[in-house]
């Protein structure tokens, strides 16, 4: 018997990378998931499908576009309507851009203040009233190392992540005594496609190689010298789901191999 079973886990953004790792570790412990994010459909309905046949459990997929509120609340609708309830809340998806703030496009400040911190809001907002009702949830979002400290050309993503812890505390305030916890982790870096994706910018922006990006710029971050992985992310986030973790609330929970502590 998994420690969640009998319990809904929607997790936003989990067609990949740490969103991914997260629906397979809860899975893994019992609960049916929602399944969420962007990517080729039979690449989504052959991870969907793995999960159903790994770990005996429903998992579904939404394509809810995190830019758009009235999808985001579809999105907690869709789990409550289909699965019978919302009792775990992962709010991870997320973009990035890099670029120096002069140069920075609107459209992708625009975008990532709706993917990475306002949707998180939205999914909150639908998810609280049921859990409330029900006497017990958790809710996690996927913060940043960049929630504490801040890099140059990142304006939008470390501007959405210091949102994100600022939300997580207001919320767990709020819900304090309902048996909800609401926390964020915030990795380093984690060799996932949003980290690959940015090196190219990355490159451009300090006008580096792609090996001294990651030697000098990512990794020179983390005094360990390693990138988190998925699952260490995934494994945190599934003990936050567990009654040993009940008294855990409003915390921003670091696993960022020392960046933050230098
Ligand atoms: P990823 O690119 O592998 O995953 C991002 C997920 O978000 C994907 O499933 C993608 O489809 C989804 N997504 C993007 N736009 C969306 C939209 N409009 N609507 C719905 N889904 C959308 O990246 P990842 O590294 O796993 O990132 C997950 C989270 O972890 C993000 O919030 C990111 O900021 C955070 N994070 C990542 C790192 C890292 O180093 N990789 C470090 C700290 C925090």
């Amino acid at each position: 018997m998994g420690i969640l079973n009998g319990k809904t886990a929607v997790v936003t953004g989990s067609t990949s990378g740490i969103g991914l790792a997260c629906a397979q570790a809860f899975a893994k412990a019992g609960a049916n998931v929602v399944m969420n994010g962007m990517g080729a459909p039979a690449d989504i309905e052959n991870e969907r499908a793995a999960i159903e046949r790994a770990f005996a459990v429903r998992a579904i997929y939404s394509p809810a576009d995190m830019t758009k509120p009235n999808e985001v609340a579809e999105l907690i609708a869709l789990g409550e309507a289909t699965l019978g309830s919302v009792d775990i809340l992962v709010n991870n998806a997320g973009i990035q851009h890099v670029s120096p703030i002069e140069d920075f496009p609107a459209e992708k400040w625009d975008a990532i203040i709706a993917i990475n911190l306002s949707a998180a809001f939205h999914a909150i907002r639908a998810a609280v009233p049921a859990m409330k009702k029900r006497g017990w949830g958790r809710i996690i979002t996927t913060a940043s190392a960049h929630s504490l400290v801040a890099s140059p050309f990142k304006s939008a993503y470390v501007a959405a992540k210091h949102g994100i812890a600022g939300l997580t505390k207001t919320v767990a305030l709020e819900l304090a005594r309902s048996k909800i916890t609401c926390n964020c982790i915030s990795p380093g870096y984690v060799w996932t496609p949003l980290v690959e994706k940015q090196i190219p910018n990355t490159m451009a922006a300090r006008r580096m190689r792609r090996d001294e990006v990651i030697s000098d710029v990512l990794l020179a971050a983390q005094p360990t010298k390693e990138f988190v992985t998925v699952e260490q992310v995934a494994s945190l986030a599934l003990f936050l789901c567990s009654d040993d973790a009940a008294q855990i609330t409003g915390a921003n929970l670091s696993m960022d191999g020392g960046w933050t502590a230098a």
